[in-house]
């Protein structure tokens, strides 16, 4: 039976090193956070966010603007922010209304202010290796797997789903660490070969969002199991790995929800720290 590896002890654990290196700046480090209309979503994440900075010694200053500004106005105000010398990092919040590129807005927010670890010049560092502000879902991924004791060297590491903001980041991050790195999509899945990769996984990451696709008994005994993925299924909230059948067949697995979601907002906070540093 897989050890459970749960997010909240970890996230608990980085929160103490970011609140003790945050009392000892000169000066609160200030996260920027912008909304643009009323999404509830978006307020949910802001709520999130304001409480978890709080609670670092961090300030966090909301911005509201108005559902109908141009995506012009909304650069324009991101630019005034980034010339703000009491600002340490810019968050976007999403969903932006559809008139607005995220693309666009965000590439706007210098890389140095970049909160999300998104921005071009930020993802190219990691190509590089050199990456001190990082997309924080994969950030979070790596703190779970350094949990799991496990050595990446040469480990046959296969993650489920490409996106930008999960699996091809997180590819990066696994190959800095010498893992053998197979990234498996919609491709994999439409060629019938997305079990014959899972199945030979020594660490497993799914971020896909289709509650099941991964069947337990395709898992690897042994295998290390994250499992990203958040689905709603009736009034449960449930992964992307069928959990039980999982869970009887990896040496350690993630729990959903418990597992990295309690950890991403904190690797936010722990960008905006790496952001004020680098600033001073
Ligand atoms: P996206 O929808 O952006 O990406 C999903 C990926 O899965 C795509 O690469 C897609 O490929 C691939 N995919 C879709 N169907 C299949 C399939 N049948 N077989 C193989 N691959 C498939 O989602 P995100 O990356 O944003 O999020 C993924 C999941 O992780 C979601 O459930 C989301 O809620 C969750 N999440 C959780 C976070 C947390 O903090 N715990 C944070 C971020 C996300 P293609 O694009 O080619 O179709």
């Amino acid at each position: 039976m897989a050890r459970l590896l749960e997010g909240k002890p970890v996230a608990e654990r980085i929160k103490e090193e970011i609140k003790a290196e945050v009392a000892a700046l000169s000066r609160k480090p200030v996260l920027a956070s912008i909304i643009v209309g009323q999404n509830p979503g978006a307020q949910s994440y802001v709520k999130s966010q304001k409480k978890a900075a709080e609670a670092l010694g961090i300030e966090y200053t909301l911005h509201e603007l108005a559902e109908g500004m141009a995506e012009q106005e909304l650069c324009d105000f991101i630019g005034t922010l980034n010339a703000d010398k009491n600002v340490n990092g810019i968050i976007i919040q999403m969903p932006l209304p559809p008139h607005i590129d995220y693309k666009k807005a965000s590439g706007f927010i210098l890389p140095g202010k970049d909160a999300e670890g998104m921005h071009p010049a930020n993802i190219g560092n990691m190509l590089f290796g050199k990456a001190r502000i990082v997309p924080c879902t994969p950030a979070a991924v790596m703190e779970l797997l350094k949990e799991s004791a496990i050595d990446l060297n040469g480990k046959d590491t296969v993650i489920v789903g490409h996106s930008e903001i999960v699996g091809k980041p997180l590819a990066l991050l696994l190959l800095d660490k010498f893992a053998t790195v197979s990234v498996c999509h919609i491709g994999t899945s439409r060629a019938g070969k997305l079990q014959e990769h899972v199945s030979r996984a020594e660490v497993l990451i799914v971020a896909v969002g289709k509650a099941g696709l991964i069947k337990g008994e395709w898992v690897r005994e042994g295998a290390v199991v994250i499992d990203v993925g958040i689905n709603r299924v009736g009034d449960k909230i449930v992964g992307d790995v069928e959990f039980e059948t999982a869970q009887a067949r990896a040496s350690c697995i993630t729990p959903v929800p418990g597992g990295v979601g309690p950890l991403t907002v904190t690797m936010l906070m722990r960008n905006l720290l790496e952001a004020a540093k680098l600033q001073r």
